[in-house]
């Protein structure tokens, strides 16, 4: 299993009050898969996503990560796992402006702890951008963007890639390139992908479809 969550419940303070925003999810997903969590906005999907990247702890309930209990670690502790376990692709790809691409890979590294620079080489490599890596941002259109984004996502070979709404601000034809990367990695290294998702051409990619709705999974069918 490489996540198996127990009664999670996530509440926000609101001045005197509390919201619950996750109330109560249980969900195990295995190693190798590929599971789409779909649901209206606002129902949870990204606050779930925090914590499965442990960019966030629960405020109740049981997270078990690749073996290891994570709910109650420090920010140190959690910052030193998402280094070594997850990786990470965003809507808004989240790349640093400043950097070259080959720059921002390199950073996944350094979140990995990992010195080999040569790495990020062949990442780029990998999503067919070697011939990018001295451009910034700035001068890549937004699938290039995005593919630079997934190599810093698997520069440190992660058991665990999450996305948030990977194909969100692509046209389709980027979309549909990003999507076959996203599969390449599940199908030919074994990597456990969890995708947020608005668009069900993207989980007809998946094996398993979770659907949220205020804070509960309401639906979790296989394909
Ligand atoms: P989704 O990603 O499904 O659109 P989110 O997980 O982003 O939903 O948000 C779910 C709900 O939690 C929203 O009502 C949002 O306003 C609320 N929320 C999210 N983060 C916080 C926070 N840090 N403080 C207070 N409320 C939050
Ligand atoms: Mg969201």
């Amino acid at each position: 299993q490489m996540i198996k969550l127990n009664n999670i419940i996530k509440k926000f303070p609101i001045g005197q009050r509390e919201l619950v925003i996750l109330q109560g999810i249980d969900l195990d997903i295995e190693k190798g898969s590929m599971v789409a969590i779909m649901g209206p906005s606002g129902s949870g999907k990204t606050t779930l996503l925090n914590i499965l990247g442990c960019l966030d702890v629960p405020s109740s309930g049981s997270y078990i990560l690749d073996g290891k209990e994570v709910s109650n670690l420090n920010r140190h502790e959690l910052a030193k796992v998402r280094g070594q376990k997850i990786g990470f692709i965003f809507q808004t790809f989240n790349l640093l402006t400043h950097l070259t691409a080959l720059g921002n890979v390199e950073l996944g590294l350094k979140y990995g702890r990992i010195d080999d620079y040569s790495m990020a080489k062949d990442a780029l490599e990998k999503v067919g951008l070697a011939d990018r890596a001295k451009h910034r941002p700035m001068e890549l259109s937004g699938g290039e963007r995005q593919r630079v984004a997934i190599a810093r996502a698997i520069v440190k070979n992660p058991p665990l890639i999450l996305a948030d709404e990977p194909t969100g601000n692509l046209d389709s034809n980027s979309g549909k390139e990003i999507m076959r990367i996203i599969d390449s990695l599940n199908k030919d290294n074994g990597i456990t992908l969890v995708i947020i998702t608005h668009d069900p051409r993207i989980s007809e990619y998946c094996d398993r479809t979770i659907n949220i709705m205020d804070g509960k999974i309401m639906k979790d069918e296989l394909r």
